[in-house]
């Protein structure tokens, strides 16, 4: 089996990184590396794709969401597979692309891959799956470099919008039609970016501001969760970069400060990945 870069497809390792990185050695995090056994390249469909970017820092092991006694990696880790998991049952989980990133003071890429293929690889056990990302993300530990994990995500959803992710061969991006707040008629790829953080942009300083490189985009596709109390200054500081929702004007921002919303957040990862929303009000559609 030979693992390929997305970033340049000419860039082919038979093993992957020793540390279990699945980052291209020669690109860094410009390049995930795909195994090509697992491409499933007669699509019917277009792709989609959910690139979530998880905070893994320091602080996500050392708060719990009472009453839960479990740490908020832990939970969050746990709702993102379970959140995945139901996409399941969508009808395009071959043509449904994820991609994970756990960021501390370094990203990395954990997971790509389609929504069938992950589903295969676990057998449906969603426990097996949550584990998988309390491991990895448990041993990145550090600081918040928001910047970094945005940027990486960035340039994974440039490459697959100018369909050059070559290692998924022929395909092309499902997009939807959207009559938009301000009565324009736009085309919105079945793209999205899920942040969550508990804390502030701290890399290399924490007086450094958060940067969207998607802000220029049209709609613009990153949506965000602030985990903890919404007096917290990180939590200011991600709502200001976020933009609104197209349809319905609305911050395309998620708060997390109590323990019942684990399932709205539960419901956001699907709706980033399965079908397309923004806000609060996409979601209670
Ligand atoms: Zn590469
Ligand atoms: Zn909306």
């Amino acid at each position: 089996m030979a693992w390929i870069c997305t970033y340049n497809p000419e860039h082919i390792f038979n093993t992957l990184p020793e540390n279990g990185d699945i980052n291209c050695p020669e690109c860094g995090l410009k390049g995930i590396l795909v195994a090509s056994d697992t491409l499933d390249t007669d699509y019917e469909n277009e792709l989609g794709l959910c690139v979530l970017l998880m905070d893994a820092s320091w602080s996500m092991t050392q708060n719990n969401i009472p009453p839960s006694k479990k740490n908020r990696l832990e939970l969050i880790a746990e709702t993102a597979a379970n959140g995945i998991f139901d996409l399941q049952g969508i009808t395009k989980a071959k043509e449904t692309y994820i991609c994970v990133m756990g960021f501390s003071s370094e990203v990395r890429t954990l997971l790509f891959d389609s929504v069938h293929n992950i589903f295969e690889r676990y057998q449906g056990n969603v426990d097996k799956f949550a584990s998988f990302f309390k491991e990895e993300l448990s041993r990145m530990r550090g600081d918040t470099n928001i910047n970094d994990a945005l940027n990486a995500a960035h340039v994974l959803v440039e490459k697959f919008l100018n369909k050059e992710l070559s290692t998924l061969e022929d395909y092309e991006v499902l997009y939807h039609a959207l009559w938009t707040h301000d009565k324009e008629d736009i085309d919105v790829p079945n793209v999205r970016v899920l942040l969550y953080t508990d804390g502030q942009h701290n890399v290399p300083n924490a007086t450094d501001p958060i940067i969207n490189p998607f802000s220029k985009m049209k709609p613009d596709i990153l949506m965000g969760v602030f985990v903890g109390s919404e007096q917290h200054e990180g939590c200011d500081k991600l709502k200001a970069v976020l933009s609104n929702c197209p349809e319905h004007s609305h911050p395309q921002f998620f708060l997390l400060d109590r323990f019942e919303k684990l399932t709205t957040l539960r419901k956001l990862f699907h709706m980033a990945s399965g079908t397309s929303g923004f806000c609060v009000k996409c979601q209670k559609q």
